[in-house]
């Protein structure tokens, strides 16, 4: 699809994947208006460092910028802050803001990314139980965190284990409350899992696992304790609920676009309107080397979603499709992941868990389906071109040290 160099491009949602969509456009060549509406007060910003290096006090507010706000006027990109969609109406071409202004598109994107997902019981209104997603749910955390304080951890993902590391660092005490019997259970394999349990309680945090949390407790309206559902009851001072995130398509629900478990895109991100495509954690977008489709809820995906609709919005070619990789950065840990473990028939481990260096390479017929690596950069890159190239790999080289992860490649 080709539109016109004068197209009207709106963008909903001023999150990694508009944000970097809107500076793509112009880059390739866009020469109509681009405005980019958001419902937070500043421009498109990292979520990354708010569980990481912004919450221990190691990066500054403006490093979480992606560009700065100079940056859209300069480029001609009409950035509205504190502006919320409400309605889209397909026949007229035309979007309703919640204060009343109606912004006519030739060509709309929705962005407007996936929002944490509350826990529906009794206390979690009580002061003190808090989720993160933006920069304001990362103030109120981090104002809550420090020596002396004990934070309660609901869900050992992404999110639970980094806010505990970082909690660690700053001389809170925490305990994760994770309903499966091992963390990072949606995205790691078992041995990973073990691993990072085991640093996390050598670093001093406590696990609850499999159990879930019945109800929070407070004193003058601010939260005191965790109920769980083994009946015990733990003292905390804040609680952090990361128990997964829903995307944010009910615009696109409401306006009939194609949506299931987010909004149904191909692989140039359209939806099934041809004026309408779609970025980032709000779809749901195919994966060929897979044959499936998936909800990936991050940075690597809205970048190439971005590319891939802005490539496609001006006629260019659709980008080479990437293998989907993820990253988590915990203590003096960086765990990378390329691919999925799907179909798996044998999993090798090169280098020792022990020396907090190794990878776990998952394999389906002597192919490399997946890479899980911890502080091996190499072995993740290598990893992940492996996966592309779908050729069997030589197993006694991959697991041999003393042999380099470019030469396994070959
Ligand atoms: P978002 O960045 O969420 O942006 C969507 C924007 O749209 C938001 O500003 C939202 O308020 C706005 N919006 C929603 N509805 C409307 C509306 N109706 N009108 C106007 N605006 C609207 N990913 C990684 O790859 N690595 C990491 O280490 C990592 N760490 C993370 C740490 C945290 C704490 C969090 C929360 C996420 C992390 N992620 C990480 C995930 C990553 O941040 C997301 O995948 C990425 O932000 C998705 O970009 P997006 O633009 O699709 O959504
Ligand atoms: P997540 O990674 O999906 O993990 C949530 C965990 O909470 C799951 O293990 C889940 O177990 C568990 N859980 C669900 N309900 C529970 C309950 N009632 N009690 C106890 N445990 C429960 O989600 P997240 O950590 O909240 O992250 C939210 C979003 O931010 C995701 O999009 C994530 O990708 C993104 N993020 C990414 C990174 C990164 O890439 N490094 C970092 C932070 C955030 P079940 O499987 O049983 O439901």
């Amino acid at each position: 699809m080709s539109f016109s160099p004068s197209a009207r491009i709106v963008i909903l949602g001023a999150g990694h994947a508009g944000g970097a969509c809107a500076a793509l456009l112009r880059q390739y060549g866009h020469e109509g208006t681009i405005s980019l509406v958001g419902d937070e007060p500043i421009p498109p910003y990292q979520r990354p460092p708010l569980s990481k290096a912004w919450l221990k006090g190691e990066a500054d507010a403006e490093s979480l910028a992606l560009r700065p706000l100079s940056f859209y006027a300069d480029n001609d990109i009409q950035f509205h802050p504190n502006t919320r969609a409400v309605r889209i109406h397909r026949a007229d071409q035309l979007v309703d803001c919640a204060d009343g202004w109606v912004i006519p598109y030739d060509v709309l994107i929705l962005a407007t990314g996936a929002r944490a997902l509350p826990l529906p019981i009794a206390g979690s209104n009580l002061a003190g139980v808090l989720s993160l997603r933006t920069a304001a749910d990362a103030e109120a955390l981090k104002a809550a965190l420090g020596p002396g304080k004990t934070l309660a951890v609901i869900g050992g993902g992404y999110i639970g284990l980094e806010v505990a590391a970082s909690g660690r660092a700053l001389g809170a005490e925490v305990v994760i409350i994770e309903r499966e019997t091992r963390v990072l259970a949606r995205v790691a394999c078992p041995a990973l899992s073990e691993f990072f349990s085991d640093y996390h309680e050598a670093k001093g945090v406590r696990f609850e696992l499999g159990c879930g949390v019945t109800a929070f407790q407070g004193e003058h309206g601010h939260v005191t304790d965790v109920v769980l559902s083994n009946g015990q009851v733990l003292a905390c001072d804040a609680v952090v609920v990361g128990i997964g995130a829903a995307p944010n398509d009910e615009l696109a629900v409401e306006a009939g676009l194609n949506c299931t478990r987010g909004i149904v895109v191909d692989l140039a991100a359209r939806t099934s309107d041809p004026n309408i495509y779609a970025i980032g954690d709000v779809t749901h977008r195919p994966l060929p080397i897979y044959d499936r489709m998936f909800r990936l809820e991050s940075v690597p995906n809205a970048l190439e979603q971005a590319k891939q609709a802005a490539a496609d919005i001006i006629g260019r070619p659709t980008p080479q499709m990437e293998v989907p990789w993820q990253w988590s950065d915990q203590y003096d840990l960086k765990l990378q992941i390329a691919g999925y473990p799907f179909d798996v028939d044998e999993i090798l481990i090169r280098g020792d868990p022990k020396t907090a260096k190794f990878a776990v390479f998952h394999l389906h017929g002597g192919q490399v389906q997946a890479v899980e690596a911890i502080n091996a950069p190499a072995e993740f890159m290598m990893g992940k071109t492996l996966i592309g190239n779908r050729r069997a790999v030589d197993k006694a080289k991959l697991v041999d040290l003393s042999v380099s992860m470019k030469e396994v490649a070959i």
